[in-house]
């Protein structure tokens, strides 16, 4: 279903209380988180209601007193389409308005074949998901997630280092021509954020994320609002300079990045030239659990590199949490140990003090969750940031 208008504040704020309180709550509860009378809520609620988007139910207390009226987000009241595009794979996903991923489904293919084909797969596998659902599973908003800086008023990529075909594509147009629906485009590592702090640590007031696959991406979430920066490069910690190999040229043009030494396409190369075939920073990671020695020097030393720019984003930030994603965790504990060694050791003791360093738990559908959420966000008013007329369109 689409919904036919954004909820004005009072209903974002009430939406914003239910999800706060694990999806439903009294009017009493609401009244209180929303910092209204009760009685103020009755014509909102029942607004909600009619959209589909809240459901009530009466529940009798054990003290057999008067029922208790329950507010629950309608998890069917809408949907959510998610494109997640990474550097060698692309995974697409439906969820509800609880923020679940119903459906998902996965596509190996690297982002510089270019935007038709990604998309064009991507969306005949939302119009499949779709149809599968029937007519009520019309996306109420599509979510974009790109493994690249992105302008996320416009939705357009900004002078992308690693998907160079896809400078200047419409993507919102493009998708619009098959799904009517808004559509929010965002970096990938900015709904991994999104997703591990809104759900495994919703207490984080400065969190962190590195993502370690084919490139090396940052995300920063403050006061539990994404960092996006002034023009979508905020968190790059791939393009700041490596310390170990000043001479590592970057496909970004400059020498001696981070991504340069330790992103998964420079491992890839490395172990290449050491006469070890791989396909993909995966490959590289098995090898190194297997306890491959090329890789797991190579895997080592990245992981000691990555660590030094962790330092100096922990040293500049105070995060209280730090999540390292990416498939170069499957090569073990080691890339965990190794990163949080090197931060310890190169940060300043009061920077590190109240630190938590861990993998993300989320698994290999963080990125659809994350954004699921940005989706719900939108669908919930709450988004005062978003600028969804097409590029081409200004
Ligand atoms: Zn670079």
């Amino acid at each position: 279903m689409v919904l036919p208008a954004l909820p004005g504040s009072r209903s974002a704020a009430i939406l914003e209380a239910l999800r706060a309180n694990g999806g439903s709550g009294t009017r009493t509860e609401i009244a209180r988180a929303v910092g209204v009378a009760r009685a103020t809520l009755i014509e909102e609620l029942s607004e909600l209601e009619e959209l589909g988007i809240v459901v009530q139910s009466s529940v009798v207390t054990s003290a057999g007193g008067r029922p208790a009226h329950t507010f629950s987000i309608n998890s069917s009241g809408a949907s959510v389409g998610i494109i997640d595009v990474g550097g060698s794979r692309t995974r697409v996903g439906m969820a509800n308005l609880v923020g679940e991923v119903v459906q998902e489904s996965l596509l190996h293919v690297s982002v510089e074949v270019g935007p038709e084909d990604v998309l064009n797969w991507a969306v005949a596998e939302l119009q499949r998901m779709q149809e599968a659902f029937g007519p009520q599973s019309e996306p109420g908003v599509i979510v974009v997630g790109l493994p690249g800086p992105v302008d996320f008023t416009t939705g357009s990529v900004v002078r992308p280092p690693m998907m160079r075909n896809w400078q200047g594509f419409d993507v919102r147009r493009f998708i619009n021509s098959s799904i009517k629906a808004p559509v929010i485009i965002d970096n990938d590592v900015n709904l991994i954020a999104i997703a591990e702090q809104r759900i495994s640590y919703p207490r984080s007031q400065v969190f962190l994320v590195i993502k370690l696959g084919t490139g090396i991406g940052g995300a920063l979430v403050i006061h539990e609002r994404p960092l996006r920066g002034a023009n979508g490069a905020a968190g790059d910690i791939g393009h700041t300079q490596s310390i170990e190999n000043r001479e590592a040229m970057c496909r970004c043009g400059q020498d001696g990045c981070v991504e340069a030494v330790a992103g998964g396409w420079a491992l890839v190369q490395q172990l290449e030239k050491q006469g070890v075939r791989v396909d993909s920073v995966t490959d590289v990671a098995k090898l190194a659990k297997a306890g491959n020695v090329i890789a797991l020097s190579a895997v080592r030393t990245a992981s000691k590199v990555i660590g030094q720019a962790a330092a100096q984003a922990v040293s500049l930030l105070n995060p209280d949490t730090l999540v390292i994603a990416g498939e170069l965790l499957e090569a073990g504990d080691i890339v965990i140990a190794s990163i949080r060694e090197t931060i310890y050791q190169y940060s300043l003791p009061l920077a590190t003090h109240d630190l938590t360093v861990k993998p993300s738990a989320l698994g290999p559908l963080v990125g659809l969750k994350g954004g699921a959420q940005l989706g719900i966000d939108y669908l919930f008013g709450r988004v005062d940031f978003l600028q969804l007329s097409s590029t081409n369109e200004k």
